[in-house]
């Protein structure tokens, strides 16, 4: 059907970001309309992501977040936060997914995602800390409905959902509408938190969720990877002396 798909990406000037959002721009290109994608930056809009922005082809906006953050930790939070606020504020009716600039993403997650009525979740595959070792996170499913959880935990304080940012989406108004959808938490949304790390993911969904049984488990039991969240970034790339290229690694 012709459901609405709001996309998040949180995004940044770095030496891959130019390769890292043309694929994600290729892959949303692909995907039935109608899609907007919401990409936000820090502080200011760059010239850098505005070029790539305009050749993609996809429907856009290109939102700022101004709020002064300087913990490295947050790593797109306070982008999320600007996203979810002018969804809100504009009334997007959507299914909401926010899709890091960096994971791979089939088709088939796009088309699932249109399926969702409140909230989908789904198994993320990612690599292990060391990169040696392929792991699951997310549901474990019968059917649609979610029995359990993959995890890989070494935390003492363990988290209540076993949830990746890329691997659940919702209906956007659950934002609005807390007595609609039962929400467990009737005041507004104090959206993605700076909590401890790891634990981002977990404290949104405690918000928007009672338990498992509000939540659809996909695809049919949870039986196939959808996307990938692989962590492969190289960092303090070095550029050759004389060349060119800014702060991506862009073509021409
Ligand atoms: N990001 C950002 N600013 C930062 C760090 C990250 O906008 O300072 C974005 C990044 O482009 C990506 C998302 O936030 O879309 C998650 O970043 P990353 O993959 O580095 O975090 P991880 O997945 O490793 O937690």
């Amino acid at each position: 059907d012709g459901k609405l798909l709001i996309i998040v990406t949180p995004t940044y000037n770095r030496a891959s970001q130019s390769y890292y959002l043309n694929r994600l721009a290729q892959t949303l290109r692909l995907v039935p309309s109608p899609l907007l994608w919401i990409v936000v930056e820090m502080n200011a809009a760059s010239v850098e992501t505005v070029e790539i922005l305009m050749g993609t082809g996809v429907m856009y906006r290109h939102l700022v977040c101004k709020k002064n953050s300087t913990n490295i930790k947050d790593r797109g939070v306070h982008q999320r936060n600007t996203a979810l606020e002018h969804i809100e504020r504009h009334r997007l009716d959507g299914i909401v997914y926010f899709a890091d600039d960096d994971n791979i993403y089939s088709l088939e997650l796009f088309e699932k995602l249109r399926a969702i009525r409140r909230f989908g979740v789904w198994p993320v595959a990612m690599l292990s800390q060391n990169k040696n070792k392929a792991i699951l996170e997310g549901p474990v499913c019968n059917g649609s409905q979610v029995i359990g959880w993959h995890t890989n935990e070494k935390s003492k304080r363990l988290r209540r959902f076993h949830v990746d940012m890329s691997g659940f989406a919702f209906n956007s108004t659950i934002l609005w509408d807390p007595r609609r959808w039962h929400r467990p938490n009737s005041d507004a949304i104090r959206q993605l938190d700076t909590v401890k790390e790891g634990f981002q993911e977990t404290t949104f969904i405690e918000q928007i969720v009672e338990d498992e049984s509000q939540m659809e488990g996909l695809p049919n039991d949870c039986s196939r990877i959808m996307n990938w969240h692989l962590h492969l970034e190289a960092s303090n790339v070095v550029y050759p002396k004389g060349w060119q290229a800014s702060r991506n690694l862009d073509a021409a």
